[in-house]
């Protein structure tokens, strides 16, 4: 991990790449033409996430031709939040900014991210007002998934965000000093705190390739998100059960008062019915505690969070130390 030393860049920038070879050239260019005149000093860091198409050749070609680019790679694909991580990490920068190699997020609106840094703001989030090209179904989950997840955390974490933000130096050493492996990280920048602002920008449609993100990523990601700050989807298990605890002593009273009045009360229907409604209740909240334990498998076994195979200034090797240590 570089320390933020004299001499070392101002700004790094952090692009996480899966399988996007069509987008490295074109981010690259995007990214110093509108960065060069605001900054002293730049560094554009890839990070390419286990890509099976031509990405790697394409960064390892734009770091012969600019020092200002480096690149690593992951020995397989970890995930974009490995490859975040990984960038944060390794970044030499004293701020450093995080973007979607897509070109869904436009770097035109870095500048105003780091107009904002120098006011004093060590946290620099990217809200997106509109999204383009995108599926309605897309949107609205997450939506929703935003709101709820502002309902039910401690942590304000800001609707309609994605990973797209800037962090100071300050913000980038808390940061790293986060050791959990399944990682929601808007969330965790939310939660180191700081001052925050927002810079608001339209949402673009991807300019080429394919979302990395299918529903099953989806679904995961957004679990995660919800079991790394709530203990909520747990708690519901407590007030179920006192629910049901309250409903059958109500039914226990009624069926003595039938008994007594000798009315009688035919079983079968309601014994199907409260025992198919438990053993579903009880499934689901075992499923539920089964996310929780196997995240905590997850972090016991303590493997690093990423394997870094190649990097273009010949560094290799594996999690920096402090993601080891326990
Ligand atoms: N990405 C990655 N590893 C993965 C999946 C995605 O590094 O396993 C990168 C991808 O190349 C892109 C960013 O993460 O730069 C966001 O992914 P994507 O655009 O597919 O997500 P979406 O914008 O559709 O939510
Ligand atoms: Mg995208």
């Amino acid at each position: 991990m570089a320390e933020p030393t004299v001499g070392a860049p101002e700004l790094t920038v952090v692009v996480p790449a899966f399988n996007e070879q069509e987008s490295i050239l074109p981010m690259y260019e995007r990214l110093v033409a509108a960065l060069e005149p605001h900054l002293a000093g730049l560094e554009v860091l890839f990070v390419d996430d286990g890509s099976r198409d031509d990405t790697w050749q394409r960064i390892s070609e734009l770091a012969v031709r600019d020092p200002r680019v480096r690149g690593i790679r992951f020995a397989r694909n970890f995930g974009h939040q490995a490859a975040l991580t990984a960038g944060v990490d390794a970044a030499a920068g004293r701020a450093v900014v995080i973007i979607d190699a897509d070109l869904q997020d436009p770097p035109e609106v870095i500048p105003e991210m780091i107009a904002r840094w120098r006011e004093g703001y060590e946290v620099v989030y990217g809200q997106r007002e509109q999204r383009e090209g995108e599926t309605a179904f897309k949107k609205a989950t997450a939506s929703a998934f935003y709101r709820l997840l502002r309902r039910i955390t401690n942590v304000e974490i800001p609707v309609d965000t994605g990973d797209f933000r800037l962090m100071g130096p300050r913000a980038v050493a808390a940061f790293r000093s986060l050791p959990e492996r399944n990682r929601f990280i808007r969330g965790l920048v939310s939660w180191i705190g700081f001052p925050q602002i927002a810079v608001r920008y339209r949402r673009h449609a991807r300019q080429a390739g394919e979302t990395k993100y299918p529903l099953r990523r989806m679904v995961r990601f957004a679990l995660d998100g919800i079991t790394s700050f709530s203990f909520l989807p747990l708690r519901l298990a407590t007030w179920l059960g006192f629910a049901v605890s309250l409903l059958s002593f109500l039914y226990i009273v009624v069926v003595i008062v039938l008994k007594l009045l000798a009315i009688n009360w035919p079983g079968y229907t309601s014994m199907m019915a409260s025992i198919l409604f438990l053993g579903g209740v009880q499934l689901v909240m075992i499923g539920v505690l089964g996310e929780y334990v196997a995240r905590i498998f997850d972090e016991v076994k303590r493997r690093p969070l990423y394997l870094v195979g190649e990097s273009t200034d010949g560094k290799v090797g594996v999690t920096p130390p402090e993601r080891r240590s326990s």
